[in-house]
């Protein structure tokens, strides 16, 4: 098996020499175990907190040992009943082409026709439902709310975008960093409105675009996004705060809202969350997005990046956001 292992703690951003690739002989199977061959991996920016040493809400990755993410592949082998040959499954051992271990820590899927297996790793996955859960259980989104949300040409925020708009928002706008992601926003992902923050400080991009301001704000960025979305959110605010990338490589202090007091003369409500407290809501979100992807009513994107010995540079093109929509490793 081909594995890409963490050598090297980053500081800042990482680079390549902070991995390396290494060749893995695997044993045969025990038993109630299955060999898979991954076809998609995924990279995520929650990944970069993991590199660093220290607990977060989950443990760091162990230097010299072979990287973990999602995955998605092909049993090829197997001494587990549940888990036959075929089968496809769903799993954590990310970061290599052929994955081995005990049945239970592989979760086998069912094929949907016409969508393609990799959709488990984003929009119908974990990034779809952490879209759905801060919308309608953190922000908890109404019929009417006028929505922004950060980040928003990207796995997370392409979803979240889009379940707004079904969810009944009255408007969504949306911010990402080029002038191509701004007109995806509009032309194809159903944006109301949207601007590209590297043109102009955040702040007066949103100001001049909000109208009203808005009711609800998805925040996958922090800092200068957050402060410019306290700006603009109007008496009983909310905001989920998912994410706050623009912070995730940074060795200085980075800007923060000057704005907090809003919060309180507002009587706004921000409630950060992770996904890992929130997966009992799969089957909630699945009966919807099911649906709305086979009718089209939301589409998406996948990034893809070839090789598995290239995933160190996909999650640096992911942090750079050379992405629209989801960023995947197709394995083979
Ligand atoms: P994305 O697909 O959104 O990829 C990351 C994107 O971030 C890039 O495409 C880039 O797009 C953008 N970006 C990078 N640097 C900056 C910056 N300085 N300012 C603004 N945007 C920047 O990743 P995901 O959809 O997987 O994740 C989105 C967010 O959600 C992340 O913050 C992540 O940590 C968070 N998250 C949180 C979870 C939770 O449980 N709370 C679960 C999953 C994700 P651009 O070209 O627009 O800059």
């Amino acid at each position: 098996s081909t594995q890409i292992q963490l050598i090297n703690r980053p500081v800042g951003w990482p680079t390549q020499d902070d991995f390396r690739t290494v060749a893995v002989d695997l044993p045969d199977l025990a038993p109630d175990q299955v060999r898979v061959v991954n076809e998609y991996t995924s990279v995520d920016p929650y990944m970069r907190g993991r590199m660093n040493e220290g607990e977060s809400y989950i443990p760091p990755f162990a230097l010299g040992e072979t990287m973990t993410g999602g995955a998605i592949g092909r049993v090829v082998e197997s001494t587990a009943a549940t888990h036959p040959v075929g089968s496809v499954v769903m799993h954590e051992l990310g970061w290599r082409d052929v994955a081995q271990g005990d049945a239970s820590a592989f979760r086998v899927v069912e094929e949907i026709p016409g969508v393609p297996i990799s959709a488990y790793l984003g929009i119908l996955g974990l990034t779809g439902l952490t879209a759905y859960v801060g919308l309608m259980h953190i922000a908890h989104l109404k019929p009417g709310d006028s929505v922004f949300v950060s980040g928003a040409a990207g796995a997370v925020g392409t979803a979240a975008g889009q379940i707004a708009r079904l969810e009944g928002a009255s408007r969504v706008i949306g911010s990402a960093g080029s002038a191509e992601k701004v007109a995806l926003l509009t032309e194809k992902y159903g944006y109301a409105a949207a601007f590209d923050y590297k043109q102009a400080p955040v702040r007066e991009q949103l100001a001049s675009i909000a109208g009203e301001g808005i009711d609800v704000y998805f925040d996958n960025v922090g800092g200068d996004h957050l402060e410019a979305a306290l700006d603009v959110l109007r008496p009983g605010g909310r905001a989920a705060i998912c994410g706050a990338i623009s912070m995730y490589n940074a060795t200085d202090r980075t800007p923060g809202p000057d704005n907090m007091g809003n919060i309180i003369v507002r009587s706004l409500t921000l409630q950060g969350f992770t996904l890992g407290n929130y997966t009992h809501l799969f089957p909630e979100f699945v009966a919807k997005m099911g649906p709305w992807l086979a009718s089209g009513e939301v589409v998406h994107d996948e990034t893809i990046v070839d090789g598995i010995e290239n995933s160190v540079d996909a999650f640096l093109q992911l942090m750079r956001g050379a992405n629209v929509g989801k960023m995947l490793v197709r394995v083979s």
